[in-house]
Order: structure tokens, then sequence, then C-alpha cells
């Protein structure tokens, strides 16, 4: 067993761990003089959060709050906790992370747990406590789909995690070529991340632009073990890289990020699709995924792996069979040229075309920022307590634009912008 606690920091380089520190406070959050930051961390990401904090505070940042979360603990809980406990969260902490962001608070995550901690646990007490905490999750997640306040994830090379990437690898090998790997696909291995990260906000505007010109009605997914229309919300709004937040501040949500992304109509979405990587879900693999839509509902869902936990998401709440994010990935983006298999969503979601079962972004309308979650409905956007990205791109999908009038426009051929 790897003791999680004490990590091979040494494999860690410092300074390019401390750039991506300012990165997450200068570009990801751009945190505001005066401006609280609340953030939260697997315990094992304490040199990050120490830099981010310095980062944050020179940045002048009021108070900066932590919270640290720790697999050993969380494990002892799905082995010794008593069953009903498996039905209770922390609503209490939620609602108080919801009151911070109500006072403006920015928030910032560091990824980098083992991706496969609860693999071994029991599949229904996995289950119950991942919906009991994303109910409780409710009131915190609301205000960050609907992109109230600036935030943030960017990740940590934890031990756990590198030895399911580099499995040939010794620890510290292999804790330092995925150190290495987010450090390449976070633009911090460059001289000036803030002005490398400012070049590509511009290409990924320029995409969006283009997107936003063109306002198709559906996107037709074509390739291996798939034939998916996906429709667009009415007044949907194409985004990507750098967007502005509700309070006014124009962030990066995701350090590192590739994908421009919509919200389709929950309603409007038919056909079949297959995963084309496996999908790592709070500590379990869903692997090989296939499913067929009617109307926007997803009425038929395989996994080769993981098929119990997939159905037990779908069961979550209506919304959770629906589509709440589209987006486009080019097969040639430096997470997937890589040639990595992360098993983990930030990452992995921009190495591929992806969908996203359940919550929409209100962001993601043209004035979602004034509309009611009523509006918001009324036009295609899909409510849930889950919001799960999974990848559907790769070398061989062609997508075409579909117009008001039928007409049609290619968008990707074999993976790439055509
Ligand atoms: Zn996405
Ligand atoms: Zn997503």
């Amino acid at each position: 067993m790897t003791d999680h606690l004490h990590p091979d920091e040494a494999a860690i380089d410092p300074v390019k761990l401390d750039r991506l520190a300012e990165v997450a406070v200068k570009v990801g959050l751009r945190l505001q003089p005066g401006q609280d930051l609340m953030l939260t961390a697997p315990a094992a990401a304490l040199p990050l959060v120490r830099r981010i904090a310095r980062h944050a505070y020179e940045a002048g940042a009021g108070l900066v709050t932590p919270i640290l979360s720790d697999e050993e603990t969380t494990l002892s809980r799905f082995r010794c906790a008593a069953d009903a406990s498996f039905d209770r969260a922390p609503a209490w902490l939620y609602e108080g992370m919801a009151k911070a962001f109500s006072a403006n608070t920015a928030r910032l995550a560091i990824g980098g747990d083992n991706p496969m901690l609860l693999a071994g646990e029991d599949p229904e007490k996995v289950s119950r406590a991942n919906k009991a905490n994303s109910i409780a999750y409710e009131p915190a997640l609301e205000k960050i789909a609907g992109f109230d306040i600036n935030w943030n994830i960017v990740a940590y090379p934890g031990t756990a995690w590198a030895e399911l990437v580099f499995p040939a690898d010794e620890t510290g090998a292999a804790v330092a070529k995925l150190a290495n790997a987010i450090f390449a696909a976070s633009r911090v291995d460059m001289d000036d991340p803030v002005a490398a990260w400012d070049a590509h906000n511009k290409a990924l505007r320029e995409r969006t632009q283009w997107l936003n010109g063109e306002r198709f009605q559906a996107l037709h997914f074509r390739g291996p073990g798939t034939d998916l229309t996906v429709g667009l919300a009415d007044g949907h709004l194409w985004q990507g890289g750098a967007s502005s937040a509700k309070n006014g501040i124009v962030c990066n949500p995701n350090i590192p990020t590739e994908e421009v992304f919509t919200t389709p109509h929950a309603l409007k979405v038919d056909g079949h699709v297959a995963s084309t990587k496996p999908l790592s879900y709070q500590g379990t693999l869903i692997d090989q995924i296939a499913v067929r839509f009617e109307a926007g509902r997803i009425v038929e869902a395989n996994a080769a792996r993981g098929q119990e936990v997939l159905h037990k998401v779908l069961d979550t709440d209506e919304g959770a069979r629906r589509l709440g994010e589209v987006a486009l990935v080019p097969h040639s983006s430096p997470i997937s040229k890589s040639g990595i298999l992360y098993y983990n969503t930030l990452f992995d979601e921009n190495a591929s075309c992806h969908i996203a079962l359940g919550q929409c972004y209100a962001k993601c309308f043209v004035d979602g920022d004034k509309m009611t979650p009523g509006q918001i409905a009324e036009r295609g956007g899909n409510k849930s307590l889950i919001h799960i990205d999974w990848m559907i791109g790769s070398g061989e999908i062609d997508i075409d634009g579909i117009r008001s009038d039928g007409s049609r426009v290619a968008v990707f051929r074999k993976g790439e912008w055509a």
C-alpha cells in the first residue's frame, strides 16, 4: 500500500508547481483584491495548496480557506461506518459554501485523488453516498453551474493517480511523468504561462465566434458505434476558454481546457452513441458505454464495465437521462496527442469531443445570466443534480452542423475541425 499522505514530492518540479499555482490564481480565478477564496483539495496536494494560498494573498486576497479531504478517512467510512450514514452528507458545509459564493467568495478545486479509490467498495453504498452528496451539494452547485462567481479547477499529481496512469513505472517516476503531463497541458512549462493562456483563449474565442455566427439547430455525430443527432437549445451560446462570471470577473474555470461547448436541447437528442474512453466516476470506472436516445431521453444504456453504477447514475433524477452539454475538441489537441489516458475528466474531456448527462450551464445561453430556471427549461436547458461528461470523440468522428433550413455544414472531419 502507498502512503498517500507522503507522495514523492521530490519528483515534482517545484518551479513548475509554483507556476501552476500562479496560473490558477491569475488566469484560472483572476482573483480580485479583497476577494475571499474557498478551496478544496486532497490532503496530499498540500504543496500546491500552500503555493496557491501565497499567490492568492500576494494578489490581495481577503481570506483563503482550504478544506482538505483524505483518502484513508474516506475508505474508513466505507468499511466501518453505520449503514444509515450512507444516506447522509454534510449539508451544513455545502450551505456554508453557497453562502460564501453569495458573498462573492471565489472557488478553487484541486483534483488529483485516486480515481479508483472506491472501486473495491460496495457499489450500493457508493451510489447512496453519491446521491446523498449530490442532493446536499445542490445549493452550492447551483451557484457554480450558474457561474455566479469566478471558479477554477486545477490538478495535482497524486501518487495513486500517477500509479494508475503509469502502471509500469516506479512510484517516483510515475509521479514525475504525471506532473510533467499536467504542467504541459496546463501551459506552465513555458516561460510566460500567463501570455500563453492569453493566446490560447484568443484561439478558442475564434471557434466560438464562428459557431455562434452559424446558429446551428443541431449537430450530427457519425463514427464507430455512433449515429447521434444532438438538437441545440433555443438561444444556445457556444463558450470556450475564458468567460465572464456573473460577478463580472473573466476567468478560466478549467485548467487545462481545449473545449468549446454549448447546451443541447433536453428534448431533441436522437440516435445512438458509444463512448471512446473509460469514464472515472467518483471512484469507479465505467467503460464502453453505449446508449440510445429517443426525444432527448436515454431509453437504453449498456456498459462493458460499471453498468450497475451507470444505471444508478441514470436513475438519480429525470434530468440524469438527458444531456446538459455538448463539447467539441479536436483529436489533435495537446492532451489527446500525449496519448495518455488520465482516468480524470478534467484531462480526458479535453482530449475528445464529449457530451454530459445532467445539469446544463446557464452561461451557454444568450443572456443566460438574466434567465430564470423556468426560462432556461423553456428553451431546452436540462436540469439535474448531476453533471457527468463522457467522451465520444476520436480520430474517426465526423460532425455536421445542421441549419434551420436543413442545410448541412462540415464542422469536424476525421476528428479535426473541417
Ligand atoms: Zn465539457
Ligand atoms: Zn461538462
